[in-house]
């Protein structure tokens, strides 16, 4: 019997357009694609009506406390880590005194925000290069930021944008990875990857707040299991599968 060739699925048709950010992509052609620009812009103005003063929750009184807050926040909540932080500071009030902490004390102190023996190594590591190799100070770029023990990009992009207003990247914590996949701005399920596709999306200058935003959307209304989509102000954009209403 001769064999039946299979049939190729139908390339897509692509175009090429200006996105908000100014920067020129591939668009679908005859279909509506959810990253384009027009509806990027109405989901940013409908952040922007709903966040106007979305902030940073981790308390924090200098850059180096963001650093210090940011890793113990790693799987842990924001309110828990301000208890437990809120003490410590007083403890530990710079970068020299937490690189020559006693571990086992430190360990004990930040034992409730989790991965207490991970975090403490984290903690003082990236203490110890702060004062050794940026006299006590934290960098402002991200190379330097990435040489800092037990600091990723995400820890890197909150420290440079909530603390020097360096749109270095888009955090992509819990909140903004279930969101961005909510509201099709990304297919992908990788931060990196996520943060990459944010970035052609987002006009630059909105990268800071646009996470800042997200997170407070992700906490207040479009919680993980059951969404309050009444509630939600993005409703008329947003096509999810796990919409409630
Ligand atoms: S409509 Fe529901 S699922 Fe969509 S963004 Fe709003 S809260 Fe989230």
């Amino acid at each position: 019997m001769a064999k039946t060739k299979k049939a190729k699925p139908a390339k897509q048709k692509k175009a090429h357009v200006k996105n908000s950010a100014g920067r020129t992509v591939a668009a679908r052609v005859g279909t509506p694609d959810p990253t384009n620009p027009k509806r990027v812009a109405a989901i940013l103005a409908k952040l922007d009506k709903a966040y106007p003063n979305a902030i940073c929750e981790l308390k924090h009184e200098n850059p180096f406390q963001l650093v210090i807050s940011t890793i113990l926040s790693a799987q842990c909540t924001d309110v828990r880590v301000n208890q437990v932080t809120a003490q410590l500071y007083k403890k530990y009030p710079d970068a020299k005194a937490f690189a020559h902490a006693n571990p086992a004390e430190l360990q004990q102190e930040i034992r409730p925000t989790g991965f207490f023996r991970n975090k403490t190594k984290s903690v003082m590591g990236a203490s110890k290069v702060i004062v050794e190799n940026f006299g006590g100070e934290v960098p402002r770029t991200m190379e330097e930021m990435l040489s800092l023990p037990g600091v990723a990009r995400k820890t890197a992009n909150v420290v440079l944008g909530t603390a020097y207003g360096i749109p270095s990247g888009v955090v992509v914590d819990t909140h903004v990875l279930r969101l961005t996949r909510r509201l099709e701005l990304t297919e992908h399920t990788e931060p990196k990857k996520v943060e990459q596709d944010l970035m052609k999306i987002l006009p630059q200058d909105k990268w800071i707040q646009f996470s800042h935003q997200l997170i407070w959307h992700g906490r207040r209304v479009c919680v993980a299991r059951n969404p309050r989509c009444i509630d939600c102000n993005l409703e008329p954009l947003c096509h999810s599968k796990d919409k409630t209403i």
